[in-house]
């Protein structure tokens, strides 16, 4: 059967899989969803139980991907979730903190972070659409570390796409700086900027908005709001489902360190499904416009003054780009109703939904929330090493932190990890006194030779640098 995928906001003709694939916004400002989630009945989830991950993201994934040819999709699959690439042949395996607590390790991938998982997958499917379209890309990306490092390990090598990565000149961790720095891949361009983050990503927007030079130069991104990406997220939800239950007809709930939503939207979707999740646990940061919205209803994005700077820096987040896919499913699906909320939210930065038929049924959701300040990961961090004897980055801590407060009895919670301590040292040496430990895959990573060109933040300059580059259309 093939699925076919709309926008949000109601004005897009339906295309298919590999249409959107490579696409970023939908034409008419809205994200793109499927038209339907297709459904896992309980004989077909019974039949899932004994998968291998490759046979499970196979199955998941042709339920999404239904114009890709199956026999191609599964030769993209087994090259992606290899042992070599993450560690093991569980690719995402679960371990029991204590019984009832469960950590779920997705960040054993060549970034030794989450964003691996669907990334991986994300360079394989490019390449395979392109050369079967004669189309070249040219990734265009801002990062402040994992999204860039993530997008240049899964796009290096590929061939017809090229990467062009802008970062802030100084302001990334010294790890984060040579995780990227140190690809020498020809395909990959490390750019850095001279200014912060925002300038990186004004730089993006501004070539993206001159759309004669978009067109021409096959300029594209490969942010959070990918569909691909979500979806592939989706398939270790139902691994870790099967790790922690022993019969389909137990409940599970999930904590996930949250930013940009697209992590626990993929826990939402598995949940759509037909998995039986009790608790979609939204952990935020004390950048909480998430908790505030469920919470109270109200969602309000966060002006540059009111977003901080935080020992979890992927969640350092003003608005949380995949949210809108929630909340179109929360309002059953209305197209028109999402595009007046969305404007409301463009022209007064914020909407509330408390006291509406719809957010009083959020509990249908199974989604909750909380949030960590500085103190609290530091103590999950301490807690973590003396009880569990392991030690977990800033990020997985919130997720830890939150969970607490919404275990229930009979109800296992899984905990998801979203990056390796290595990652973030600064915190681990004031929680723990000690150096983080490494992977032997990163041993003398900031010493190797670091490749990459300075620029100012000049929009010409950029342009010019890319054009000479890329091969035009
Ligand atoms: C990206 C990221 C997150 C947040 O994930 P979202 O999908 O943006 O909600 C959490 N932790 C780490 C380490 C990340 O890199």
């Amino acid at each position: 059967m093939n699925l076919s995928y709309v926008s949000t906001r109601g004005a897009m003709e339906s295309a298919s899989f590999s249409e959107i694939l490579l696409g970023g916004l939908a034409p008419d400002g809205g994200l793109v969803v499927p038209r339907e989630y297709p459904q896992v009945d309980a004989a077909t989830l019974e039949s899932w139980r004994g998968l291998d991950y490759r046979a499970l993201a196979f199955e998941v994934l042709s339920r999404y991907a239904t114009d890709i040819d199956r026999a191609d999709l599964r030769a993209l699959v087994d090259r992606t979730y290899t042992a070599q690439a993450f560690g093991s042949d569980e690719i995402t395996p679960v371990v029991e903190l204590e019984p009832g607590l469960h950590l779920l390790r997705l960040s054993n991938g060549p970034t030794l972070a989450f964003k691996d998982i669907a990334m991986q997958l994300l360079g394989n499917l490019f390449e395979y659409v392109l050369a079967r379209e004669g189309r070249q890309l040219n990734v265009l990306g801002a990062t402040s570390g994992d999204t860039g490092s993530a997008a240049e390990y899964a796009l290096r090598g590929k061939r017809n796409v090229r990467v062009f990565m802008l970062s802030p000149d100084g302001r990334m961790s010294r790890f984060q700086r040579a995780q990227m720095y140190s690809l020498h891949d020809p395909n990959i361009f490390n750019i850095a900027i001279a200014g912060v983050f925002d300038d990186c990503q004004d730089l993006v927007k501004a070539v993206s908005a001159d759309l004669a030079f978009k067109t021409r130069y096959s300029i594209g991104t490969v942010n959070s709001i990918n569909w691909a990406r979500v979806a592939a997220q989706v398939v270790y939800y139902f691994k870790a489902y099967f790790a922690v239950t022993s019969e389909n007809s137990g409940k599970v709930s999930f904590s996930v360190p949250s930013g940009n939503f697209g992590d626990v939207l993929a826990g939402h979707i598995a949940r759509m499904m037909g998995l039986p999740i009790a608790r979609l646990v939204v952990a935020t940061n004390e950048n909480d416009v998430l908790d505030e919205f469920f919470r109270t209803g109200s969602y309000r994005v966060r002006g540059a003054s009111e977003t901080f700077e935080t020992s979890s820096p992927s969640m350092d987040i003003s608005k949380a780009s995949n949210f809108e896919r929630f909340i179109f499913d929360l309002l059953d699906r209305d197209p028109d109703r999402l595009a007046s909320l969305w404007l409301r939210l463009e022209r007064e930065g914020s909407f509330d939904l408390a006291g509406s038929v719809e957010f009083t049924a959020l509990a249908r959701f199974g989604m909750v929330s909380g949030t960590s300040r500085h103190a609290d990961r530091i103590a999950t961090i301490r807690a973590a090493s003396e009880r569990y004897s392991i030690v977990v980055d800033t990020h997985t801590a919130d997720g830890l932190h939150v969970a607490q407060q919404y275990r229930e009895p009979g109800v296992p919670m899984v905990c998801l990890e979203t990056a390796q301590p290595v990652k973030f040292a600064a915190a681990i040496r004031e929680a723990l006194g000690v150096e983080p430990p490494r992977p032997e895959a990163v041993a003398g990573l900031e010493e190797r030779a670091q490749l990459f060109t300075r620029m100012p933040a000049d929009l010409r300059l950029l342009k010019r640098f890319v054009a000479e580059r890329c091969v035009a259309a």
